[in-house]
């Protein structure tokens, strides 16, 4: 089945109780079993697993041509879950461009655990392959990145880390499914906020991690989960499963808005460079052309004057908010670097743009009017 039919009919057969098209929402936080604790239709405990629940994942794993998929109440509550697996002495490396999430995660709280965390040029895979050795459990990618849209070569970082016997975990909640496959690439694990593209309309937050296969990692990963308790609500999986549906439909007018939003800024003069892989100038345009079936919706530029002109420009937008999270239908702008706290990262004259579902022309006349 091709992808399009996929995202509608994955985990999607009808009620078998009364034939409902639309899945049920299971709010039971219990379900009976007889008295020595059999079960009856599989299911025990929400924390364990519900069937909500299960028809996300099913749709997930189907989407990203895993063999499982787990839901979690966040993405970061999904990406802790991953690196839980690596164990004291390991080492992780990680994109210099990431989420900063993850960053927050990697320098605080896993050395705290004996993990190791380098961030590395992924860009370069020769990069990569000075710093692997038999210490590197896993390597992490973000492609495109955030926020500076950096690309990287899956398949070609999947082969090195392959020779070197580490995993591979791939944040691919800019991308999506609908535009890049990471297990098919080599990626041994695939993370989401599903809050972002998979939910679609900033009003669910949740993650998921997809796995290549139904090993020990998984296994692990889902002890873990039921554990520690990191799970969905009921609702928020059968929002989310909703959310999927339309995904590649709205990923394809998400990409062409981003085309002419990203095409009209890089020819502005107040604009001084646009990062977004669908523009034949950008470094990663050839490896992204390659490995991603579009460019996605996801951007930013540098505004001529530096911060206080960039804040200006912002501040200035009437249809696009200022806002921070990504993927929704309205159009949301961030300046990145007045909201990573105390040590900003991004450059203090980017925008981060999230392009929505809006007319292209009417995101066009709300920039050119902001820029001046
Ligand atoms: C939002 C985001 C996350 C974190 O997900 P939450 O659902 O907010 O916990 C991780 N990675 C990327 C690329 C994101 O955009």
């Amino acid at each position: 089945m091709r992808f399009e039919t996929l995202a509608i009919h994955a985990g999607g057969e009808p009620d078998a109780e009364t034939g409902a098209i639309a899945p049920p929402i299971h709010m039971s936080t219990t379900f009976r079993h007889g008295p020595a604790g059999e079960r009856v239709a599989g299911y025990e405990y929400v924390r364990e697993g519900n069937p909500t629940q299960d028809r996300l994942e099913t749709a997930v794993a189907a989407l990203e041509q895993g063999q499982a998929a787990l839901a979690f109440g966040s993405g970061m509550a999904a990406m802790t879950a991953l690196l839980e697996y690596l164990p004291a002495g390991s080492r992780l490396l990680y994109p210099r461009d990431c989420y900063m999430g993850l960053r927050v995660l990697l320098s605080e709280f896993l050395p705290q655990r004996g993990v190791q965390t380098e961030a590395v040029d992924m860009r370069e895979p020769a990069a990569l392959a000075a710093r692997l050795d038999a210490s590197v459990r896993a390597v992490w990618l973000e492609t495109p990145s955030n926020p500076l849209l950096e690309v990287t070569d899956i398949a070609a970082i999947a082969a090195l880390t392959k020779a070197n016997g580490s995993l591979l975990f791939c944040d691919n909640t800019f991308a999506t499914p609908a535009l890049q496959q990471p297990l098919t690439l080599g990626a041994d694990a695939v993370m989401h906020s599903t809050t972002k593209y998979f939910g679609g309309h900033s009003d669910v937050m949740g993650g998921a991690l997809v796995f290549a296969r139904k090993d020990e990692l998984y296994e692990r990963t889902l002890h873990r989960r039921h554990v520690t308790g990191a799970v969905l609500a009921p609702f928020n999986a059968w929002l989310t499963l909703r959310g999927l549906r339309s995904l590649p439909a709205r990923m394809s007018w998400h990409c062409a808005n981003a085309r002419r939003v990203a095409e009209f800024l890089a020819a502005h003069p107040r604009v001084t460079a646009v990062n977004y892989p669908g523009l034949s100038g950008h470094p990663g345009h050839a490896v992204a052309a390659r490995q991603m079936r579009d460019f996605g919706a996801m951007l930013s530029f540098h505004v001529a004057g530096g911060r206080e002109a960039t804040l200006a420009a912002a501040g200035r937008l009437k249809l696009i908010h200022n806002a921070t999270s990504l993927g929704g239908c309205e159009s949301l702008i961030e300046h990145r670097a007045s909201v990573e706290g105390p040590n900003p990262v991004s450059p203090q004259d980017l925008l981060r743009l999230s392009v929505g579902l809006e007319h292209a022309d009417d995101l066009i006349a709300d920039l050119q009017q902001a820029l001046g």
